[in-house]
């Protein structure tokens, strides 16, 4: 299945992420992993993503493509598939993302959208802060990293339903739970003849 991830930051989109691939044995691109290692690497694209990544913005578009297309080209297995974690996060990232498709794969089947409360989220993202030592969680950062999403990232929800592929799940509660759910929502998208009226 050829699936995109989209969710606030916090919203568990690692946790579920890597739940959805090893069920599915597809490979996850994480946009954001690939940046901290390219930063982590001190590689040129490294260097050029480091300071928005540190302050929560996102990194240009141009950047981002790049770096998607070379992910792309080192080769993907179209009919096994694979998941986007953290992209695309703008207009424009999913425009070109349906472009690069079209050229090679085919369209998207699904974009799995993890709706979860912001105060939720913030809680969620001062505890991981303790816990792991990443770049962009202090808490302004977080703020930022928040506002960028709801002013960037979730206008693409209207855009993936007028293309029939956005799933909303619930994404409060134990994260069994919420795989379960995505779990369910991927069952009815892969056999769809089997869950008919439901
Ligand atoms: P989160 O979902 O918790 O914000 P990510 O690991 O997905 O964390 O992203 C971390 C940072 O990497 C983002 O704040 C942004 O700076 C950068 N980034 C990741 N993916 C993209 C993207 N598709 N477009 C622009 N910037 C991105």
């Amino acid at each position: 299945m050829r699936l995109v991830l989209l969710g606030p930051p916090g919203s568990g989109k690692g946790t579920q992420g890597a739940r959805i691939s090893a069920r599915h044995g597809i490979p996850t691109i994480s946009t954001g992993q690939l940046f901290d290692r390219q930063i982590s690497a001190g590689t040129p694209l490294g260097q050029r993503a480091e300071r928005y990544v540190r302050a929560g913005e996102l990194v240009p578009d141009e950047i981002v493509l790049d770096m998607v297309a070379d992910r792309l080209a080192a080769g993907v297995d179209c009919a096994e598939g694979f998941l986007f974690d953290g992209f695309p996060r703008t207009y424009p990232q999913a425009e070109a993302l349906d472009r690069m498709l079209a050229a090679s794969c085919g369209p998207l089947d699904a974009v799995i959208d993890l709706d979860v409360d912001v105060d939720e989220v913030l809680a969620r993202i001062r505890r991981r802060a303790h816990t792991e030592d990443r770049l962009d969680d202090a808490e302004d950062t977080a703020r930022r990293r928040m506002a960028v999403f709801a002013a960037e990232t979730a206008p693409l929800r209207r855009y993936y339903q007028q293309a029939g592929l956005l799933h909303t799940i619930e994404g409060a509660g134990d994260p069994d739970e919420v795989a379960a759910r995505i779990g369910q929502t991927l069952a009815a998208i892969a056999h769809p003849q089997l869950h008919l009226g439901s």
